[in-house]
Parts: C-alpha cells; sequence; structure tokens
C-alpha cells in the first residue's frame, strides 16, 4: 500500500476497530446473506492485514517481496459490494468514518490496477459523454421540451438568480423525470428567476469520486463552476441528494448558497409564501442516505409532510439509521440484483407501516421503489416531496427573500 490516499486519521481508524460486530447487522449488504467476508469489521481487517504485510515490520523482515495481488482483489470484490450508505458506521462505538474509509480504498485500488473492470467503461463513457449513463448530453434537457407551456428559452437563460442543477438520474431516467419537471413548474409558482443548464449541466461527479476516481471528476466540477459563474447565480437548488452532497463536499464554493429540494421548499412554509393541502393518506418518509447521513438533514422534509398530512408514520429505522434503497455506492453497476434486493427489504420496512404513500427526497431512492414494486405486489403510492408539494401546495405570491 503507497498510503497516500489515506489520511492518517484513516489509518488511526484501522487501528481502532475491536471487531465487536456491531456493524454487522445494519449492513445492508450483509444483510442479503452475503458471505462474512462482506462484514465491514472484516474489510477493516482484511486492510489492516495487506497495509501490516507491506508496510509493518514483521512484513519488512519476513516478507518483504510477498505479492499481495490476490488479498487485493478479495478486498476490491468487497469494497465495491458496498452502497456506501454509511449505515456501519452510525453504529459503530469507536466512530469510524466508514463511508470515506471505503471511498479512499477504492481509490487505492484503482491506483494499483485492483479495480473492477466496468470502471474502465464508466471513464470512457463520461469523457465522451459528460455523464456516467452514457446518453448523448444534448439531450439532457429534452424532459422540458416534453412539458407543456414553457418558454421558448427552455429555462436556458444567460442570467438567473436561481440555478436547479438537475443531475443524471432525473435528467435522463423517464422514470423518474417527474421530479424535475415537478420542481421546475414550483419554482415557477415561487415566482423565481431560475435557469437550467441543459446539454451544459455535465454530471456533478459523484459516481466517479465514489468509484474512487477524483482526478476523473475534476473536468466536470470545473465546467459545472464555469457555467454558475457565467450565470450569476448566488443560489443553487438540487432535488438530487448525491449532487447536493457533492457541490458541499467537493466544489469548494464560498458566497453561493446551496439548497436541496426539501430545504427549499420548507423555506418557503416558514416565510409563509407556501401552505400544504390536508394530505388524507397514511403517509412515511424514507431518508435518503446521502441527503440524511450524508448532510445531516432529517428534519425539514418531516416537517413539510407533517404540514398537510395528518396521519405521519415514521419508519421503523429512521433519520441517522434510515435504511438504504440499494442504489447508491454504485453498486448497480457492480451487482443489479443485489441493489434490487436491497429495494425490496426498503420496500417490505415501507409496508410494514401500515402507510399508504412513502415520500422520499431523491431520484434514485424513487427509481429503486418503484423498480421493487413492479417486483413484488403492491398498492403503495411512491413520490418525491416535490412531486407531493407540487399537488398540495398553495403558493402566495410575493417576491423572493433570503435567509
Ligand atoms: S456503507 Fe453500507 S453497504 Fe457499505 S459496508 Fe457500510 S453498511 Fe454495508
Ligand atoms: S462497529 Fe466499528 S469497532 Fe465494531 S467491528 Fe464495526 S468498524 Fe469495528
Amino acid at each position: 500500500m503507497t498510503l497516500t490516499n489515506f489520511s492518517v486519521k484513516q489509518l488511526m481508524e484501522l487501528d481502532a476497530c475491536t471487531r465487536c460486530g456491531e456493524c454487522m447487522n445494519p449492513c445492508p449488504i450483509n444483510v442479503q446473506g452475503a458471505a462474512d467476508l462482506y462484514i465491514p469489521a472484516e474489510k477493516i481487517s482484511m486492510l489492516r492485514r495487506i497495509i501490516g504485510r507491506e508496510r509493518g515490520l514483521l512484513g519488512r523482515l519476513l516478507k518483504r517481496n510477498r505479492d499481495m495481488s490476490p488479498q487485493l482483489t478479495t478486498l476490491s470484490e468487497n469494497t465495491y459490494l458496498c452502497t456506501l450508505c454509511g449505515r456501519c458506521q452510525q453504529v459503530c462505538p469507536v466512530n469510524i468514518d466508514q463511508r470515506n474509509l471505503w471511498i479512499s480504498v477504492r481509490h487505492e485500488l484503482v491506483e494499483r490496477g485492483h479495480a473492477p473492470a466496468v470502471l474502465d467503461q464508466v471513464i470512457e463513457i463520461t469523457r465522451k459523454e459528460h455523464n456516467v449513463l452514457d446518453y448523448p448530453n444534448e439531450e439532457r434537457a429534452m424532459w422540458v421540451e416534453f412539458m407543456d407551456d414553457v418558454p421558448d428559452h427552455l429555462y436556458q437563460k444567460e442570467r438567473a438568480d436561481v440555478l436547479y442543477f438537475v443531475g443524471c438520474i432525473g435528467s435522463f431516467s423517464p422514470a423518474v423525470q417527474e421530479i424535475p419537471t415537478s420542481f421546475l413548474r414550483l419554482l415557477e409558482a415561487a415566482g423565481e428567476d431560475f435557469a437550467v443548464l441543459g446539454e451544459e449541466e455535465w454530471c456533478c461527479g459523484f459516481p466517479l469520486i465514489i468509484a474512487g476516481l477524483p482526478g476523473e471528476a475534476e473536468a466536470l466540477r470545473q465546467h459545472n463552476l464555469e457555467k454558475l459563474e457565467n450565470l450569476g447565480a448566488r443560489t443553487v437548488v438540487f432535488s438530487c441528494p448525491s449532487c447536493y452532497y457533492t457541490w458541499n463536499n467537493y466544489y469548494k464554493l464560498e458566497g453561493v448558497e446551496l439548497l436541496h429540494s426539501t430545504q427549499y421548499i420548507h423555506r418557503l412554509i416558514t416565510q409563509g409564501r407556501l401552505e400544504i393541502k390536508e394530505i388524507e393518506q397514511t403517509t412515511t418518509y424514507h431518508d435518503p442516505c446521502d441527503l440524511g447521513r450524508g448532510m445531516k438533514v432529517f428534519e425539514p422534509p418531516r416537517e413539510v409532510i407533517k404540514a398537510g398530512a395528518k396521519n405521519f408514520v415514521e419508519l421503523p429505522q429512521n433519520r441517522e439509521r434510515g435504511y438504504c434503497c440499494g442504489g447508491g455506492g454504485d453498486l448497480e453497476m457492480i451487482d443489479a440484483d443485489v441493489t434490487n434486493k436491497i429495494a425490496c427489504d426498503l420496500l417490505n420496512a415501507v409496508q410494514s407501516t401500515g402507510a399508504q404513500m412513502v415520500v422520499t427526497a431523491c431520484q434514485q431512492c424513487k427509481r429503486m421503489l418503484l423498480n421493487s414494486v413492479s417486483t413484488e405486489e403492491s398498492a403503495m403510492e411512491i413520490k418525491d416531496i416535490v412531486e407531493l408539494v407540487l399537488e398540495k401546495g398553495i403558493f402566495k405570491g410575493g417576491p423572493r427573500k433570503n435567509g
């Protein structure tokens, strides 16, 4: 191990693991009955052994030139079979930041040539199309063209106060395109001067960063920042928690406000610019991993839903311990079957509450839940919060106020 991809804190965290096994039960991969090796603690032990053999005193004395390729291959298989949901770290008594640890391990594996072969395709596709889904990027805002009553500029303006950064899944996945169309209508109803970037929006870089390819994400980051500067917007709004997480943690912006849709809507309510009509159905809320555990946004979505829902029920596991939908960590490109099984577990948890509607705040979570509904019989309504608010919101108009 070169160790350059690990912080000192992360190296200390490896030694801090007590092997208590607390992280085993919440891990959605482990719940799928995968081999013991997939327990987070086992990955830490494996990593510790590899580093010890390559860098430790005993390793240097006895096995200095030992080839660790087989161990690295096993570590790679296990490290990429992970949704990066962060549920493991919520229960860890020594607070090991496992999500970031697994990302650093992936980076190290890429540099040592032990990453999954599919990443070569991801690099090629992203360099060519500026998204990881392999769609022509000039079709990124085609969903706007399918809407009725849109202005000739299709919301792609030269200047605007607010940028709506849509994200790849919302832009290209027909199953969830109601999310960007609803958020766009919502911004209009709120009287916002906003724009979308259309084909000039490039992937935020999140799928590359978490795959261990931060260098590949750099051109995307620089391009998006340049477009933001040209637009002159001082606020960026997101309906995708992963884009919101990435802009907050990797874009290094100053003087620009970043708001997830849940925070933006919550602000409209607290400013008296929006009311929510009664929601008749018993409703529950699923915390998206990148919004909840990732960005600690737990209460705004609940307050928005509760403003209308008289019967709100929590999922058995919620907030910091909320479920994973299976759609994170690039797992879908590694093992779509495991992804779908995790989504079915989430649907089962939702059904156990007796709720008639589950609201979430992420296009990937909604997509995963829709997939699991098609495999399991269910009458459950599945909505993103922006769809719910567009349907139930009464907008009061008036000028936009910050703060
Ligand atoms: S981040 Fe999630 S999937 Fe990955 S090891 Fe931790 S609990 Fe398991
Ligand atoms: S919960 Fe933390 S200390 Fe316990 S085995 Fe898992 S990583 Fe190690």
